[in-house]
């Protein structure tokens, strides 16, 4: 049950931002967290407070036109939502997805405001992208329509208002065309304006591994808690994007053993544990599917099309594909077979019903906007980089990237403990970013 104060805040976003079902359950999630802290501290609903930081500072909604390798044109539509800016320039990925609209980004970019709070570091929240599909596209059609996006976006951008980076859809490849098509419209080697670039033209060692390792990082911390660590434990990551794939990685590394990941056409089984090599051959050189995967391994795994990944029995469940991917129905299924915890890598994986239903199970549950804050850490680390004209080893920023993940564990702890919920870092999370955002925008007036 939503606090009294808070339902008009919520009726009026509901009246506001119509039929945008993902900004709607990612607004509800926060304003379920705060109503103790309102209880607490009655100054943070004041001067409409809660009520500015559920509205974006600007959406920007652009046409996309672009030519195709038939030459015909072909027309999409771009967004940027500059969410808030109370701690920093707007920070946050773009994503290249057929379904994205107004909402998706919208839920993004607020998301992406608390997420990058719970940093600690200087970064406000902003989320772009565009509903182009760049499934079967050509490296020809994929440069054009990069540039032709940012030819539009570059006048919102800048290393001081509002530095993008990649998301689903988007890796360094596109990074690198929109930065050379920024380059070249502003005559500027801006480097710190957008973040995933390559290491030769200032990117950040660990930028590409950051999202899965910093995920690992803190489910690690979090099985801490319960005296269990990876090590043995059986895995699944789903997607086989850069955030599972680098999931995968660490979790080998500490000893565990991922058995399954999947893509949109389904999903793999590979008992004797992922051949990462073998995957990061077919994902990220040949551009192919999971099924390539499973023909590839022969009868060593199996191929399951449009199954549940989450009906194969695990330790530990790490959802890192896309919004809403499991629901009440799957975490139902990873309770009953056995699961100790579950961290997401993706932003708002799981449905309401599953996030409820894993914290009644006791089921230790890290909620994306903490677990998955090790990419845009270490894209404030790049620009950190970039502002002095320098540039780490890898080890080095490993190290920092490992420490700020166990800060953001250790602050949501203290935020549940302290909000008499202990365990439940869905409320720490929460109430931790927005007392960082509350107090800025306290700070800086009304604005
Ligand atoms: N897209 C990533 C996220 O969801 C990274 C954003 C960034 O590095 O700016 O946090």
């Amino acid at each position: 049950m939503l606090d009294e104060k808070l339902q008009p805040i919520f009726a009026d976003v509901l009246r506001r931002n119509p039929g945008e079902e993902e900004f709607h359950q990612a607004v509800r999630e926060v304003l379920d967290s705060l109503g103790a802290v309102v209880a607490k501290h009655p100054h943070y609903a004041e001067d409409a407070l809660i009520e500015r930081i559920c509205e974006p500072e600007r959406q920007i909604i652009f046409r996309v036109p672009w030519v195709d390798d038939k030459g015909q044109v072909q027309i999409n539509r771009g967004f940027r939502v500059q969410f808030n800016s109370a701690l920093g320039p707007f920070k946050g990925g773009i994503r290249f997805h057929p379904t994205v609209y107004l909402g998706t980004i919208k839920f993004l970019g607020f998301e992406q405001t608390f997420k990058n709070a719970l940093t600690g570091m200087p970064i406000g929240g902003g989320k772009g992208g565009s509903d182009f599909d760049p499934k079967g596209r050509t490296a020809g059609e994929i440069m054009r329509f990069c540039q032709s996006f940012v030819t539009e976006l570059y006048r919102h951008l800048g290393e001081y208002t509002d530095v993008p980076a990649g998301d689903i859809g988007v890796g360094q490849r596109e990074i690198g065309y929109m930065f050379g098509q920024y380059k070249r419209i502003t005559n500027r080697y801006e480097s710190g304006v957008l973040t995933g670039k390559g290491l030769t033209w200032g990117g950040s060692q660990v930028r590409t591994e950051a999202t899965g390792y910093g995920a690992v990082y803190f489910v690690e911390r979090m099985l801490r808690t319960r005296g269990q660590s990876f090590d043995g434990k059986k895995v699944i990551a789903s997607g086989a994007g850069n955030v599972s794939i680098y999931t995968m990685e660490k979790v080998s590394e500490l000893g565990g053993r991922v058995i399954a990941c999947s893509d949109s056409d389904g999903y793999v089984v590979d008992q004797a544990g992922i051949d990462l090599d073998l995957l990061k051959e077919i994902k990220e050189i040949k551009r192919g599917r999971v099924s390539d995967y499973a023909k590839a391994r022969g009868n060593g795994a199996t191929f399951v099309p449009e199954g549940r990944i989450w009906d194969v029995p695990a330790d530990v469940a790490m959802p890192s594909a896309t919004q809403n991917e499991l629901n009440g129905q799957d975490a139902r299924t990873l309770v009953k077979n056995g699961v100790i915890a579950v961290g997401e890598g993706a932003n708002m994986p799981s449905t309401p019903e599953a996030v409820r239903t894993f914290l009644d199970a006791g089921i230790l549950f890290a909620p994306g906007k903490a677990a998955n804050a090790g990419g845009v850490a270490t894209s404030a680390l790049e620009m950190q980089q970039n502002a002095s004209r320098d540039s780490w080893t890898f080890e080095a920023t490993e190290a920092r990237l490992a420490t700020i993940m166990h800060g953001i564990h250790d602050r949501c702890a203290e935020m549940a403990d302290t909000y008499g919920s202990p365990g439940n870092y869905v409320l720490g999370a929460n109430v931790a970013g927005f007392i960082r955002v509350a107090e800025s925008m306290r700070a800086l007036g009304i604005v």
